[in-house]
């Protein structure tokens, strides 16, 4: 060993920066890291909708012996219990060995993400062509859903209680949709109009036929020949569309990023990146000393509202019931819980490295981030963890999950919000943390494979605490 200094070795012992999994992990670690993400990546392919991700979920926790909460029964320590909020949002829980007034440990994550949602009246003919007008879902930067394939998915619900299940675009063999865009020749008032305008939200409408039904005196041959084939394959006609949620996505495939393979590109991985090592990591625990849980809720992208959003008191129901079932207080429960709120944040982009204070950022391979608050203009909309739930994090992660901390920006540019303040609202102390990320809101958005991986260490860590 070479002979470090006595300042070399003051400093090694006193400075904290963060590392590089690539310098932490070790082959056999990395190839661990590597297959974990193949298991994210067909789940990602197969999730596009929040619905989508809750009937994933449920299947893979009923394999693991999950079933359905019902109060009436009693429960033992290692007993899997979950509960669906109208098909979007769900909870599962594992009871642990101390009773739940001792606390659980929580993560929670969403399973909803950025796209375009059609209207309730969406179908329309203009100049011979026809298209489905849109209500785009969450922040996106518009510009970027247009000219690439998209697809259809969603659920009609028939007066009746029929529920027919849409999905149009993911096979090889479907067809697919296109928001078009101008001729770079004719878009001189577009391209230097402000971004933010250069995209008008009425005009996200989807093109999805040209080919008139074939008669001589129907009208509107061109959407006619539309619902005539949606009825078809469907049975659905257009007063239908009323009581439905058809969600136009981004067709494209997780695909593995980078010639060295580090890295994943796909839609939804906000926050499904954290979802899956949420779920996964509860259902690979094995008898908690505390009960666990993992929460996923829809809804986060547009402020948590609504019946399956973070603010619905669904998910404060199923926690007291479950207190209930136990005979204990589910006041003493939430006091003495802790949840891990796993939402993705930014990473540092060499492309764009102005808009962080780079002393307290995240960057790609150095782990999961852990936020003390998120929110804008000075901490507003945000939990803003307290230093002891910090030191518990610290406690937790050690030497167990690899994590590093960072900020979402610069103090004045911007910012965003998470669940977080709304389990905190609860009285649980409560932090963020999740995978960094690049290109977030895109229709195709980019992560590290060590970052994913080291979120599900992270959740293993706390579950198993
Ligand atoms: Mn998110
Ligand atoms: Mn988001």
């Amino acid at each position: 060993m070479e002979n470090k200094t006595k300042g070399e070795m003051l400093a090694e012992e006193l400075f904290y920066k963060p590392k590089n999994g690539y310098d932490v992990f070790d082959d056999s670690e990395i190839e661990k890291a590597y297959a974990y993400c193949e298991g994210y990546k067909a789940f990602i392919d197969e999730c596009k909708t929040e619905r989508e991700c809750v009937e994933k979920a449920v299947t893979l926790a009923k394999e693991k012996g999950f079933t359905l909460f019902d109060r009436s029964k009693s429960y033992k320590p290692g007993d899997k219990v979950y509960t669906v909020n109208n098909g979007k949002a769900a909870f599962f829980f594992v009871f642990g060995k101390k009773t739940v007034d001792n606390g659980i440990y929580i993560a929670g994550s969403h399973i909803d993400s950025p796209r375009l949602d059609l209207k309730p009246r969406p179908l329309y003919q203009d100049h011979d062509l026809a298209l489905f007008k849109t209500h785009y879902y969450g922040g996106i930067k518009k510009y970027q859903w247009t000219t690439i394939p998209l697809a259809l998915h969603g659920v009609v619900c028939k007066p009746g209680g029929e529920t027919v299940k849409i999905c149009i675009g993911e096979d090889e063999n479907d067809p697919v949709f296109v928001l078009t865009d101008l001729l770079p020749h004719l878009a001189q008032d577009q391209v230097s109009a402000k971004m933010s305008e250069a995209i008008k939200g009425e005009n996200m409408n989807i093109l999805v036929g040209s080919r008139p039904f074939k008669d001589d005196k129907a009208s509107e041959k061109v959407k006619l020949a539309v619902l005539s084939a949606l009825n078809e394959k469907y049975g659905i006609t257009e007063k239908d569309f009323l009581s439905a949620e058809l969600e136009i996505v981004p067709v494209a495939k997780a695909r593995d990023v980078g010639l060295d393979r580090s890295m994943i590109g796909a839609y939804g991985h906000d926050d499904r990146v954290c979802s899956y090592p949420a779920l996964t990591a509860l259902l690979d625990t094995q008898a908690p000393e505390h009960g666990i849980m993992t929460m996923l809720l829809d809804k986060e992208e547009t402020g948590s509202d609504g019946l399956t959003g973070m603010k619905s008191h669904f998910m404060q129901y199923f926690f007291e019931e479950i207190a209930e079932n136990q005979g204990v207080s589910y006041r003493d429960m939430y006091r003495h819980s802790v949840c891990f709120s796993a939402d993705v944040t930014a990473a540092l982009d060499p492309n764009y490295p102005e808009v962080m204070d780079l002393r307290n950022c995240s960057f790609l391979n150095c782990g999961v981030s852990v936020g003390k608050y998120h929110g804008a203009r000075g901490k507003s909309s945000t939990s803003d963890a307290s230093a002891e739930v910090m030191a518990f994090v610290a406690d937790t992660l050690d030497g167990k999950a690899l994590w590093q901390t960072g900020e979402l920006g610069k103090v004045d540019l911007g910012g965003g919000g998470t669940i977080a303040m709304y389990v905190a609202q609860l009285g649980i102390p409560t932090v963020d943390m999740g995978v960094p990320m690049l290109c977030m809101h895109a229709p195709w958005e980019l992560v590290a494979k060590l970052d994913v991986y080291s979120t599900y260490k992270a959740f293993y860590s706390l579950f198993n605490r």
